[in-house]
């Protein structure tokens, strides 16, 4: 297979360079200038290579090329948003890999059975509007029945109607195949090109509060204190410690404290954290919590209180199309590890509707999200390489 490079690496450093900050990285936030700047060139990067492009109410871009014998699509691409000073391959490479292979069937003279989508989601990275906006909206999946959305769509001139125009018949998705930098460094760390995604983790919050007693700081002596700033602490400790030894795959964060009052002359009264955990298997997250709640009940300075905020299931990638990228793999000889994305992803919402597929390359040193971010280019050719080839034996199967 002759890919061009050249083209693919120039590509991906246009468009992953709109939005550069003085701090060296890639601000792009959904909805921003800097998305739309980019949402434009890739529109028209999609038209020069032969797809009929619109982008939707909610900005999604999406390139079609019909198929000559099914209206069935397969759809491929990801998001084009970024996190604030993000690095440039974190969405933009999987969309740009898409691009490509637009151009790829185009300069081949390929006809396509199925209808081929290539799309740049809005706004996955998250935000007031919560990550993977663009797809979950293209899939139906916002609750628009919800508290507050006309309020917030209205921040974004965006209108209930608007969602309504852009959720897609889901039916007619094949599937989606995303391509995507790990953001781990299991794949580095193993020196193995490719990952084959066998799912996306499970993510649950909890509020954690802790009650203690404030009082002076210095008239109350250290014995007898009901510091609850002090026994969440232990609480965090004692639960990384349980967290840690569970499996490879259980992660846990106390991602959020705060303190009250939160003056140094005053013994904190009350705590609060936010704790979440990410597995595959929720009956896992559900004993840890458990576990962490027994912790708890055995510090006695203070009262714990446990509300679960978020619970968002884990997804499985689709059997036969991990195969399919299985036999690619083997067929062309490069090396792969089968493994699960501790990150979301568009494919995560896509995953509720069509049969979905993942391909992850390595990120030097497992860090995303921010300037140092890098994947190499022979490892992205030999991504490119995988998903071409597993669309085109997806699109055998009429
Ligand atoms: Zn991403």
């Amino acid at each position: 297979m002759k890919l061009n490079t050249d083209r693919l690496k120039n590509n991906i450093l246009k468009l992953g360079s709109i939005g550069r900050t003085m701090y060296g990285g890639i601000t792009r936030l959904g909805f921003t200038d800097e998305y739309y700047k980019a949402a434009d060139l890739f529109k028209e990067l999609l038209e020069d290579a032969g797809l009929e492009v619109h982008i939707d109410k909610v900005g999604n871009v999406i390139g079609r090329k019909k198929g000559k014998k099914s209206e069935k699509i397969i759809m491929t691409g990801s998001h084009l948003d970024t996190v604030v000073n993000g690095g440039i391959f974190d969405g933009n490479m999987g969309a740009v890999a898409g691009l490509e292979f637009a151009y790829y069937i185009k300069e081949n003279n390929i006809k396509l059975n199925h209808t081929i989508e290539i799309v740049g989601f809005n706004a996955e990275e998250g935000g007031e509007m919560g990550g993977t906006f663009g797809s979950r909206a293209m899939m139906g999946l916002i609750d628009l029945d919800k508290k507050g959305l006309v309020e917030k769509l209205g921040k974004y001139n965006l209108s209930i109607d608007d969602i309504k125009n852009s959720t897609i018949d889901t039916d007619r998705i094949k599937c989606f195949i995303e391509f995507h930098i790990e953001q781990g460094n299991i794949l580095y760390e193993n020196n193995i090109p490719i990952g084959i995604v066998s799912g996306i983790v499970g993510i649950t919050r909890y509020k954690i509060t802790a009650l203690g007693e404030s009082n002076h700081a210095g008239t109350t002596m250290m014995k007898g204190r009901k510091d609850a700033f002090q026994a969440l602490a232990k609480l965090a400790v004692q639960s990384d410690d349980y967290i840690s030894n569970v499996d490879d795959i259980l992660v846990g964060t106390f991602g959020v404290v705060n303190i009250y009052p939160n003056m140094a002359n005053v013994i904190p009264g009350k705590a609060e954290a936010i704790l979440e955990l990410r597995h595959m298997d929720q009956n896992v997250i559900d004993d840890t919590i458990e576990r962490i709640k027994a912790i708890a009940d055995s510090i006695d300075s203070a009262k714990f209180t446990f509300e679960k905020i978020i619970s968002k299931k884990s997804c499985q990638c689709d059997k036969d199309i991990i195969s399919i990228i299985d036999k690619v793999c083997k067929d062309n000889n490069i090396k792969y590890k089968t493994i699960h994305s501790g990150a979301g992803h568009d494919a995560n919402a896509i995953a509720k509707k069509a049969p979905v597929g993942m391909i992850f390359v390595p990120s030097e040193k497992g860090k995303s999200h921010c300037p140092s971010e890098w994947t190499d280019w022979d490892d992205i050719e030999k991504g490119c390489e995988i998903l071409f080839k597993t669309l085109l034996k997806i699109d055998e199967q009429i």
